[in-house]
């Protein structure tokens, strides 16, 4: 019962429509108690043959206007309540689609897209029943409920009433018991349900790999194992629901045996009449659905109850970075990183130690060093997925902490190392950041990006679709269409995370002299395994172990002992060693 409570601030703002389906499912209620008290007096007249066949036809007229109006009645409440409960639905989605469109990377290391998505649908869906039918079974087995005791009680008999009340406590008991049992193993359920949703989700994205390794069947059983864990705790709950109606049912007879035992006492002693006692016995007819409707809604709103405590958890885990409030200042600006100390959460050993850099407006930055060095988490820091440890970055002069984080990231475009492309056409994808682009900027992007001529081959050229992630495309397409994205935002810095690894060595010569023609006055900031990307860059640091090892021009470090200049003939002689094919379908590597 305490997700009510929960959603108290949606039934308050949304009272009217909850207030018009409660009038409305009470009139139905009031209605309801009609046609038993007629036939209650039917059966008098007919027993003591005192009623007249006109009057019959009459109250059974009225019998039969009554189940229109409910029916009617019944509609618009429907519609009301239901139509409440939807809307609650695009709301909590929303909440959840905006939380999550907002959360930085280090909340996506702690939850799996599957359970997100797990929660985004199933849990929302369960709490939108409760919402609606929760409310529904609440109210009706309320109202109905007790408007059937009192007049049962007024009208016919209050002894017999309580008589045939006895089972009801035991009833409320085990009720209750069920119901905590419920959420408990409802809860459990729908957490085995987002492992299934993982495990879904990582299958179908990992298709190729497990095709390519031969998998299938591996994957299989391990698909199906959490299918069966899933569909076992299921079980489970299933086991628990099955008590609900069985539980009313024993309830409503041992009432109608205790009723019909005293009543047809009551009767032989002149202390009711038969018309009330078959009244009686409607009325106690009535009371299925209340109690029915009573238990299922302990059953609905556990379940919804489950759901909600799940979404809630996410909804308020706090953003691990506190946004800034600050407004960045118009214009070129110095990026200054300065950072002392670097540690990913839940990781004591330092990934980056003393980097310092100072990046005027227009300087080209390489970053290079060995595998694990620490070069993306750099950029990580400069993008403010998270923030050092010790030390800060600034722009303008203003730490980043202090700048509003959406300010920062319009200043910044970034290519990473894995782009990912959405199953739209190519131009919407190279439009992503700037969606009113004209066809003549975002050709002219892809024409930076060395990738026009690429696309003009496509089947329908700009308007071809690429399929999901870009399945269509290769590596180095989808590199470059990427760069294109991030050239059309015409932001002050460029970041290329490694984004030129599948392009060969002369488009990427090409590209870079273009970016560099492009970005005059631009900060452009490239990490790179193959040095070739970097020879041009103003300074180039090479990190390792988390700190720079090395910095200076291409020629000063090659004039230096060390990593660059080792790693730099290696390449040079692997680059002669494999000689680049002639033609255009070179341009991925
Ligand atoms: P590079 O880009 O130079 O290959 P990274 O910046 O990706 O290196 O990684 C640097 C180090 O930080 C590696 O040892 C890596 O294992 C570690 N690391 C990267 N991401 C995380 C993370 N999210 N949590 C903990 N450690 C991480």
């Amino acid at each position: 019962m305490r997700l009510f409570a929960q959603l108290g601030w949606y039934f308050r703002r949304e009272w009217r429509r909850y207030l018009g389906s409660v009038c409305l499912l009470i009139i139905i209620a009031l209605l309801q108690l009609i046609p038993p008290k007629l036939v209650g007096v039917i059966v008098d007249g007919v027993n003591t043959r005192s009623i007249t066949p006109r009057t019959i036809w009459l109250w059974l007229g009225v019998m039969a206007l009554t189940a229109l109006i409910v029916y009617f009645l019944r509609i618009v409440w429907r519609i009301l309540l239901f139509g409440a409960s939807y809307k609650l639905a695009v709301e909590l989605r929303g909440r959840f689609y905006q939380l999550l469109s907002h959360q930085l990377p280090g909340f996506y290391l702690r939850h799996r897209t599957g359970d997100l998505m797990a929660r985004a649908t199933n849990d929302v869906d369960r709490v939108v029943f409760a919402a609606g039918e929760g409310v529904l079974t609440l109210v009706d087995s309320l109202v109905m409920g007790l408007s059937v005791l009192i007049v049962m009680s007024i009208e016919i008999s209050w002894q017999l009433t309580l008589l045939s009340l006895l089972p009801m406590p035991v009833m409320a008991l085990v009720v209750k018991y069920n119901g905590d049992e419920l959420h408990r193993r409802f809860k459990t359920a729908q957490a085995a349900f987002s492992s299934l949703n993982n495990q879904t989700q990582e299958s179908l994205t990992g298709i190729r790999m497990i095709k390519a390794f031969g998998l299938e069947d591996y994957q299989s059983d391990r698909f199906v194992r959490v299918a069966a864990d899933a569909g076992a705790k299921n079980m489970r709950v299933a086991r628990i629901d099955a008590r609900f109606d069985p539980t009313i049912y024993l309830t409503v007879g041992c009432a109608n045996l205790l009723a019909i035992g005293g009543g047809s006492w009551m009767v032989m002693n002149h202390l009711l009449t038969l018309g009330q006692l078959t009244s009686f016995i409607m009325y106690l007819g009535l009371m299925i659905w209340p109690m029915l409707a009573l238990a299922w809604m302990f059953n609905i709103v556990e379940r919804g109850s489950a759901a909600y405590s799940r979404i809630r958890q996410t909804l308020e885990e706090a953003p691990e970075l506190e946004d800034g409030s600050l407004d960045l200042p118009m214009g070129r600006g110095v990026l200054e990183v300065a950072i002392k100390r670097f540690c990913y959460p839940q990781t004591p050993i330092p990934t980056l130690r003393d980097v310092q850099l100072t990046l005027p407006p227009g300087r080209v930055l390489g970053v290079c060093g060995p595998t694990g060095a620490g070069k993306s988490t750099l950029l990580a820091l400069i993008q403010r997925n998270f923030d050092a440890t010790d030390g800060e970055i600034r722009f303008h002069g203003l730490p980043l902490t202090s700048v509003a984080l959406d300010h920062w990231h319009r200043r910044l475009a970034v290519v990473s190392q894995s782009p990912f492309l959405f199953s739209d056409t190519v131009a919407n994808n190279i439009a992503l950041g700037r969606p009113d682009a004209s066809r003549e900027q975002i050709e002219r992007a892809a024409n930076l990006a060395c990738v026009h001529e690429d696309i003009l081959r496509l089947p329908q050229g700009y308007e071809t679709e690429v399929g999901e992630r870009g399945v269509m495309l290769s590596g180095g397409q989808k590199q470059r269409l990427s760069i294109a994205r991030a050239l059309l935002l015409e932001a002050e810095i460029l970041v290329l995370d490694d984004a030129l690894s599948a392009v060969d060595g002369r488009t990427e010569h090409t590209i870079l002299q273009n970016l560099r023609h492009w970005g005059e006055g631009r900060t452009l900031i490239i990490t790179a395994h193959r040095l070739s990307a970097l020879t041009s860059a103003d300074e180039i640091v090479v990190l390792r172990r988390g700190t720079i090892s090395q910095r200076g021009q291409h020629q000063d470090l090659l004039q230096q002992e060390g990593w660059y200049r080792e790693m730099y003939r290696y390449q040079q002689l692997e680059a002669a060693l494999t000689a680049e094919p002639e033609g255009p379908e070179a341009a991925d590597a």
